[in-house]
């Protein structure tokens, strides 16, 4: 039979794991807006830390970037 305490503890270092590998370098407060076009950011992609564009602004942006280098 499978322990589900270990299988619990196992999940959690995985899912912290995650969490700190999708933390930017910055590690600072999310804007509430999007400082583009001032849509409210899901408080979901805020929680990573340091957004301050919504999801399609921030894939705007850096296409942009992409397209400068
Ligand atoms: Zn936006």
């Amino acid at each position: 039979m499978v322990d589900l305490v270990d299988m619990a503890e196992e999940f959690r270092t995985q899912q912290m794991q995650a969490s700190i590998s999708a933390r930017p370098q910055f590690d600072k407060e999310s804007e509430l807006d999007c400082e583009d076009c001032s849509d409210a950011i899901p408080a979901q992609r805020r929680a990573i830390g340091g957004v301050t564009r919504c999801v399609q602004c921030q894939i705007n942006f850096e296409a942009k970037q992409k397209h400068f280098k």
